[in-house]
Formats: C-alpha cells, sequence, structure tokens
C-alpha cells in the first residue's frame, strides 16, 4: 500500500488543491510565461463567484500573441493583456488575480477597467505605493478604488515573487534596486538557481510540481525577506 505523501511537497500539494480556479489558472499563466522565456507573471480577470472571463500574461518578449493583446514590447505585461482584450464597460465587478503585486502600468489599466477587486500574491517591493492615485488628484482620493487583496504571505506569494526575478529580468540596474529594497537573498536564489541549471530543471515541471521543490527554500526565505 502507498504511504500518504509527506513532508514539503506534501504541503505544497495542500496548498495548491486548496486555490480556487482563477489563483490556479494565474499560476498556469506565469508559468507559461517563465517557459517560454518572458518575465514569469500571469493573471486572469473572473466574475465575483469565480467563472473566469479572460486569462493572459507576460509577453515583452514574444513575437506574436492572440489578437488584442500586446506581445513583443515593455509594456506587454500579464494584467494589461487581460484587460485589453475586455469589451468597454463590461461586468464592472471583475476579480483581477495575479502573480505579482501590478506594476505603476497595471495598477493604472486596473483602475481604469471593469475591477472592482485585484488579488495578487507575490509582493513588488519595486512598484510599493503606485496603487495610489487618490495622492494624485482630489478627484481620485474621492473615487472608489478597486479593492486591494494581497500580498500573501504563505509560500506561494514568495514563490510569485521569486519566478517573477527569473530570465530576462535583472538588468544589473534592477538588480540593484531590488538589493537595495531588501531583496537580496531572493535575488541570490535567483542566481543560484539558474546558475547550477536548477531554474531549467525548473521549467521542465508543472507550476505545482515547482512549488513543491522550492517549498524548504521558500521557507527560508520567508524568513530572510523584508516585511511588505
Ligand atoms: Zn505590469
Amino acid at each position: 500500500m502507498d504511504l500518504p505523501p509527506a513532508g514539503p511537497s506534501a504541503a505544497a500539494a495542500r496548498l495548491w488543491a486548496g486555490l480556487d480556479q482563477p489563483w490556479q489558472e494565474a499560476f498556469r499563466q506565469a508559468w507559461e510565461a517563465l517557459r517560454s522565456g518572458n518575465i514569469a507573471v500571469g493573471a486572469c480577470a473572473s466574475t465575483p463567484d469565480g467563472e473566469i472571463v479572460r486569462s493572459a500574461r507576460n509577453r515583452v518578449i514574444d513575437g506574436e500573441g492572440p489578437p488584442g493583446e500586446i506581445f513583443g514590447s515593455a509594456l506587454a505585461h500579464a494584467e494589461t493583456n487581460v484587460l485589453a482584450r475586455l469589451p468597454f464597460r463590461c461586468h464592472p465587478d471583475l476579480v483581477l488575480t495575479t502573480t505579482l503585486e501590478p506594476c505603476l502600468q497595471c495598477a493604472a489599466a486596473i483602475r481604469l477597467g471593469p475591477v472592482g477587486a485585484v488579488r495578487f500574491a507575490g509582493p513588488d517591493r519595486y512598484w510599493h505605493g503606485c496603487h495610489d492615485f487618490g495622492k494624485l488628484s482630489t478627484r481620485e482620493a474621492q473615487r472608489t478604488q478597486p479593492a486591494r487583496i494581497g500580498p500573501r504571505r504563505d509560500e506561494l506569494g514568495t514563490f510569485a515573487t521569486l519566478i517573477s526575478r527569473f530570465g530576462p529580468t535583472l538588468t544589473p540596474g534592477f538588480e540593484k534596486a531590488l538589493r537595495t529594497l531588501g531583496e537580496a537573498p531572493m535575488v541570490d536564489l535567483v542566481h543560484e538557481l539558474e546558475d547550477c541549471g536548477e531554474a531549467e530543471r525548473l521549467a521542465a515541471m508543472e507550476v505545482n510540481e515547482a512549488l513543491g521543490y522550492l517549498w524548504p527554500r521558500l521557507q527560508e526565505l520567508r524568513e530572510l525577506m523584508p516585511a511588505s
């Protein structure tokens, strides 16, 4: 008789199984972005009761993409691509689920889009505070902004930020900024995984398997990273 799985992979499997469909879809999209050499961020829009309306991933280096999405451009972010394909004034109360805290551009697209709430997994210290449009004008300050739910404090939140730092992201200037913001342990782990070929082996796994594989190191990272 097979024994039940124990240890890190069982904990990861439990966490993964407990995620709703929009969370799983956003992470599948992020993993496809990682595998295709893009920045590993994925997102989806769903109705308040969890029906997925549209999903998309980062496509900054892609030479093609689905009609209506941006690709091959610094603007080709996951959240922007989800929102770009939603009809004008559709479902004003959609939930936007994304693997990483939205950047300045995506926060603005979320503000303009039919989004009632945004959920994000990983903190992005680089873009902290860029969602607060109430500081820009008194009119914005009086308007109801999309609710923000995040970052996640569990291993999945750490995983989401970690994978977004793989591949083409870490230019010297960006890496320097991240180190200044307290992300040195995460950046060091990215280099370690990429330099020894582990990143390549990870990309061959499914995203939930990669979460299980990295679990012990995600737990260590959670201890080392500053609160966000
Ligand atoms: Zn963005």
